[in-house]
């Protein structure tokens, strides 16, 4: 079946006994044992399992064509699952532009139990030589938050595959409608489904999603479970009901966001603009290849510096000055300040999550703001 009827179908069914067309929220902790001293129902306790976190991963798994998914309360909380997942003294391999939580939750949580090493993950010189005999885990994430690099999955899954590494992509600001990484050899994908996915930037969550189970994956689910890091009924049923218009979402979000990138990219008052679905990108081919879109989320750096990005932030009217991205309102933010003293992130950069207004009215508003 094709992603829209996926998206729609897959997370929901007819309640058997009410006949509701969509599926209640089962907000019970507990279900009842059968005779046999069995579950009928098929769950015991709402940690473990509950019908609607059920058919959230069932949705999950089957948009990004896995095998299993698990839902989590954030996805700093998927993200955590895996690095627990790992034996202390195993190596990760991380992209020097990760995303800062996770960043920071391995400098900070996990310091002294996994050895890590954040290096360009594009280059694959680069790559190899910081393979180590603990090395088990090479985390990705393309595009890259902000710098908006694109990694060659293939390139690196076949790196990997010389070695017991597994490969895991945090693939946020693609959603399954751009790139599914589990088709090009990753082992698994984790998103934060407070972006995209949730859309509306009213609920947080996050998922993973294995391309196959394994032991490694049980021991994810058990983290899952007996962490207890899990997201709600109420959250699960809203989240089930947003995803049903992803991918309408998404192809408005997609469009916006390559007009803003092609304008911007014209106005003489930008540096430059990096976005993948410009040609100007270094990785515009690799993105050409492996996306099925270029996603929505782009950086543009300003010519007048920190001071000019600080001011067009303020002037801006309709795009609010926020963090996050993936809502259907436009978001702008100035990153550096976000990500703190540590940052790479150069000081006149903005980023936008692209949202799905009007384009003349996104357009319109930069104008304004740039002057
Ligand atoms: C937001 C985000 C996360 C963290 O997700 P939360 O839901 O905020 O915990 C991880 N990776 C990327 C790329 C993100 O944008």
């Amino acid at each position: 079946m094709k992603v829209e009827t996926i998206a729609i179908h897959a997370g929901n069914h007819i309640d058997p006994t009410s006949r509701a067309v969509v599926q209640p929220i089962v907000t019970a902790t507990t279900f009842e044992r059968g005779d046999d001293g069995g579950f009928p129902g098929g769950h015991i306790y709402s940690r473990a399992s509950n019908p609607n976190r059920a058919s959230l991963e069932n949705v999950l798994a089957k948009l990004e064509g896995g095998e299993e998914a698990a839902a989590f309360s954030s996805g700093n909380a998927a993200g955590m699952s895996v690095f627990q997942s790992l034996e202390p003294g195993n190596h990760i391999i991380a992209p020097d532009d990760m995303y800062h939580g996770l960043r920071n939750q391995l400098k900070t949580l996990f310091a002294g139990i996994l050895e890590f090493d954040f290096v360009n993950v594009n280059d694959s010189t680069v790559l190899r030589s910081h393979i180590k005999p603990n090395t088990k885990l090479i985390w990705l994430e393309t595009p890259s938050n902000p710098l908006l690099k694109v990694t060659d999955i293939k390139m690196v899954v076949a790196i990997a595959a010389g070695h017991d590494i597994k490969v895991v992509c945090d693939n946020t600001f693609a959603t399954p409608l751009c790139q599914q990484p589990l088709a090009l050899g990753a082992d698994m994908v984790m998103h934060s489904t407070t972006k995209y996915f949730g859309g509306h930037s009213d609920l947080m969550g996050g998922a993973l999603i294995t391309a196959k189970k394994s032991d490694w994956w049980q021991k994810i689910r058990n983290v899952q479970t007996m962490g207890g890091a899990i997201p709600s009924p109420t959250d699960c049923y809203y989240l089930t009901r947003s995803i049903k218009t992803l991918p309408y979402r998404m192809r408005g979000h997609v469009k916006n966001a390559q007009l803003l990138a092609e304008y911007l990219d014209n106005h003489d008052k930008i540096e430059k603009v990096l976005y993948p679905g410009l040609q100007s990108h270094p990785q515009y081919e690799i993105a050409k290849e492996q996306m099925t879109g270029f996603g929505a989320v782009l950086s543009f750096l300003l010519k007048g510096g920190e001071d000019e990005a600080k001011r067009v932030v303020n002037a801006l009217q309709l795009f609010t000055q926020a963090t996050s991205l993936g809502g259907v309102e436009s978001l702008v933010e100035h990153r550096a300040s976000v990500e703190g003293p540590d940052t790479q992130t150069p000081l006149n950069l903005l980023r936008v999550s692209v949202g799905l207004e009007h384009i003349d009215d996104l357009i319109a508003d930069m104008a304004q703001a740039l002057g």
